[in-house]
């Protein structure tokens, strides 16, 4: 693998502060010593690095653009930074951050009790619990309002009954999420590992996110506290604003596959020499990728910084981190493809990462809102006309 030193063709790094750059240059250095040396054994042996979870805690990754109970209370831009330089490790790194951080511990922090809070957001900022969200099942993924999963109040407990599937972190979790339709509307409860009638088992198989835990969750009349649910949130609005948290890291971290892809192909395409001894970058066809790769790359940047600068501003709302999600992702995507083709046979083998990065993004393509559902969100934001069903 050829060494990183930043994609910035617009002279971009001149919009961030000092700061911003600082926090990018440590994770990308974390990334660098800690993740890109191992991820292709862990990646072939479909094994998530557990003893990187406490590093990452120590850097402040989880719940960073978070305030209090020991998270670290970055900018939303420093927070992009971190899941763009994360996922240019892996995304199954980033995945992990991200369900942690923008899809348990805020929901924890909007719309859990004091005693939610305190019992739960310290210990995941330092990484001694790990969280996960259940929301998608097996038949409601674009659709999670159809979701079957149902709680029952009994007196101050509640009867949880349902099936969660591909839950990133599900079978490592200390604590999940679980989304489930109640008598007064869907409803978000923490259900702990080990409560009766809760089980869950890993989804095998997976040809992406393979550095990463996806499972499915079982609630067979797991009865939890009444206190266990999230007290200040009711309706879809509960999970989907999580899902906007969490979109807009991955908004960032596909910017970071994306260069992966593109370095190791402008390093590669610049060494390799095929007819007449002319390294293949001196090709017009092979140029005209770059071309595109890098105007892609540069009009990703400049839109999740946008979307960044929007969001701390407390301007951006869902629809622009949607644009912010399926560009990006679809970009990194394409640029991932032509860096494969551009390393020839080479481009299948694991001892490079692009065609790692390009199967991790075909699930990024998909989960957190699939492309097709994005592309719906901005039609409806601009015609005023929702077009799901
Ligand atoms: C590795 C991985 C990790 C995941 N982690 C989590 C997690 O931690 N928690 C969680 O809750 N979920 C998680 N998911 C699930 C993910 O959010 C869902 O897969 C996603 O929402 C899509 O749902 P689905 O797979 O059921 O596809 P479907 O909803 O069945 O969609 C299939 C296809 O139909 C298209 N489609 C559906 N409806 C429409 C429409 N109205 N118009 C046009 N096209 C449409 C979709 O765009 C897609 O192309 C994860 C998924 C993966 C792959």
């Amino acid at each position: 693998m050829f060494p990183f030193r930043g994609v910035d063709y617009m002279e971009i790094d001149g919009l961030f502060s000092d700061q911003e750059k600082l926090v990018r240059q440590t994770v990308r250095e974390f990334v660098d010593k800690e993740v890109i040396p191992h991820i292709e054994e862990w990646y072939r042996d479909g094994k998530f690095p557990m003893h990187l979870v406490s590093q990452m805690a120590e850097l402040g990754f989880y719940g960073a653009n978070m305030q209090g109970y020991g998270c670290a209370g970055m900018s939303n831009v420093e927070y992009g930074l971190i899941m763009q330089e994360l996922e240019r490790g892996d995304s199954g790194l980033r995945s992990f951050a991200s369900a942690q951080g923008a899809l348990v511990m805020y929901p924890i922090k909007e719309y859990g009790s004091e005693e939610q809070k305190q019992r739960w957001l310290p210990a995941m900022a330092q990484g001694k619990a790990i969280g996960c969200f259940g929301l998608t099942e097996p038949d409601f993924g674009s659709n999670p309002a159809g979701m079957r999963a149902r709680a029952k109040k009994d007196g101050d407990q509640y009867i949880l009954n349902g099936e969660k599937t591909w839950i990133t972190s599900g079978t490592i979790a200390d604590v999940a999420l679980v989304w489930a339709r109640a008598e007064d509307g869907v409803r978000g409860f923490l259900v702990e590992r080990g409560t009766p009638g809760f089980t869950s088992k890993d989804i095998k198989g997976k040809m992406s996110l393979r550095a990463s835990v996806t499972s499915s969750l079982s609630l067979q009349d797991v009865r939890v506290p009444a206190s266990n649910m999230l007290p200040n949130v009711r309706g879809m609005k509960g999970p989907l604003s999580c899902l906007t948290q969490a979109r807009y890291g991955i908004g960032w971290g596909a910017i970071g596959a994306a260069m992966a892809c593109y370095n190791e192909a402008l390093e590669y395409a610049k060494t390799r020499t095929q007819f007449d001894d002319k390294p293949i970058a001196s090709h017009q066809l092979v140029q005209a990728k770059f071309a595109e790769m890098i105007t892609e790359i540069t009009k990703a940047q400049l839109l999740a910084l946008q979307v960044g600068r929007l969001k701390d501003q407390g301007w951006a709302d869902f629809a622009h981190v949607s644009m912010l999600k399926r560009n990006n992702v679809k970009i990194a995507l394409d640029i991932a493809r032509a860096a494969r083709d551009i390393l020839g046979a080479n481009g299948v083998a694991d001892e490079y990462p692009i065609f790692r990065h390009m199967c991790n993004l075909e699930s990024v393509f998909t989960y957190e809102g699939t492309h097709n559902i994005h592309t719906l969100i901005i039609g409806e934001r601009v015609t005023g006309i929702p077009a799901y069903k």
